[in-house]
């Protein structure tokens, strides 16, 4: 009895070791990607940046000044702009400034700089604004703003959005894809109501976050020099801002089951006439739009599992620090990258993606195919990691022999 006891000891410790020596590889590798991270942005915010925030949390949030923006003009090539209407859209290879280009391009892309009459120098400003409050997070970052905002582009290409919906509607989708996690701090709703911190405070516990996001995507429309809806209306702006706060608040997933109750209750007799049946579409696709990472290739949607679970890692240290309860999803001791993602591919996903399909079927090949391979992928993933652990663990046959 004592010598199994010894050698499952002396297995376990070994163990214990290789996952510190795999830890520490793993750290290494994060930290430089995150200083690689930084260097980019530090280029990308030269010396034409002022702070100002609504309301200022731990780091101070970046505005422009008056001046004329600067970041250079690239011209995209007709590749990069077929490209950039695709799902398989190589995101990883742009500097912060070329994906404030391509964004830029899409809105005149989709002629809403033309029908809105948006000033293009403040249409750079506006943007430069949005790039500077995104905060340095591993996932919640401008990368990820531009993700969004390239896959919604794509969707409303693919769907034919614009013979479906009218240019403010259009416009409202890009906006909101742009600015929905504007000054994430990387730690969700969850830490923010148990560590009752000033958002929580603020907004009474109601998706906090969200309504931040919301309140500092206002602040940059309220300012002249970055105000893109300047040439409209008064009442024509507030429709769009109000748009805007309703599809960014449909991105807290505590809503998620409401959302697709309603949304599969309109779908199959939906129909494009009725506002209520758009307004669910619409927040449907941006909560798409957001979690569409496992629609890309897998050398592309990858690291971004990796950068979330290192924000929820990051999350989970904290509140052990703090003395906060840990979510199971966010606990290193619990999360396997591969059942995680089963979950998240067969449970909100899969689900979520089939159900739009039944407005647009051609998104069956484009997005719903890739979910599927995605979810086979580390459903295999899952077993061979079990299949491992179960060889790596002695059975009671082996030892007593
Ligand atoms: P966001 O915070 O970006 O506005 O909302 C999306 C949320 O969905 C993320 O915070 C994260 O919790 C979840 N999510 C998005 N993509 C993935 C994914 O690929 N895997 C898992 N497990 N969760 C995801
Ligand atoms: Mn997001």
């Amino acid at each position: 009895m004592e010598e199994i006891e010894r050698e499952i000891r002396s297995k376990l410790s070994g163990l214990e070791r290789r996952i510190e020596v795999e830890s520490s590889r793993r750290w290494a590798i994060h930290k430089c990607q995150r200083d690689i991270e930084k260097l980019r942005q530090e280029l990308a915010n030269s010396s034409h940046w002022t702070c100002v925030s609504p309301h200022p949390t731990e780091s101070k949030r970046l505005i422009p000044r008056r001046g004329l923006p600067s970041y250079p003009k690239y011209t995209l090539s007709l590749e990069t702009i077929k490209a950039l209407k695709r799902p398989t859209f190589n995101l990883w290879q742009w500097a912060p400034n070329e994906m404030l280009s391509c964004i830029e391009y899409m809105f005149h892309d989709l002629g809403l700089v033309h029908e809105f009459s948006i000033d293009g120098v403040t249409l750079k400003r506006w943007l430069l604004s949005v790039q500077g409050n995104y905060r340095d997070n591993p996932f919640h970052n401008w990368r990820h703003s531009f993700c969004v905002t390239q896959m919604m582009h794509g969707m409303i290409h693919l769907c034919r959005l614009q013979d479906h919906l009218s240019p403010t509607e259009n416009l409202i989708l890009m906006i909101a894809a742009v600015c929905h996690d504007l000054d994430h701090p990387g730690l969700d709703n969850t830490y923010q109501v148990n560590a009752r911190t000033d958002l929580a405070l603020r907004y009474g516990n109601h998706s906090p976050l969200e309504r931040h996001h919301c309140a500092v995507t206002l602040e940059l429309l309220s300012r002249d020099e970055t105000n893109i809806l300047s040439a409209m209306e008064p009442g024509a702006s507030d429709e769009i801002q109000k748009g805007v706060m309703e599809l960014i608040l449909a991105t807290d997933m505590a809503r998620h089951v409401q959302i697709m109750a309603s949304f599969s209750q309109c779908v199959e007799i939906f129909d494009f006439q009725n506002l209520k049946h758009l307004r669910l579409l619409e927040q449907v696709l941006i909560k798409c739009c957001d979690t569409s990472n496992e629609v890309r290739p897998p050398q592309i949607s990858e690291p971004w599992l990796d950068f979330l679970l290192q924000e929820y890692f990051m999350q989970a240290v904290r509140e052990k620090m703090e003395g906060l309860p840990v979510s199971p999803h966010m606990d290193p001791e619990k999360v396997s990258k591969s059942g995680s993602q089963v979950v998240f591919l067969t449970s909100v996903l899969i689900p979520m993606f089939e159900s739009l399909t039944q407005i647009f079927p051609q998104l069956e090949a484009t997005m719903v195919h890739p979910l599927r391979g995605a979810r086979d992928h580390y459903r295999h993933l899952e077993v061979e990691e079990a299949r491992r652990l179960l060889s790596s663990t002695p059975s009671e046959g082996t030892v007593a022999v």
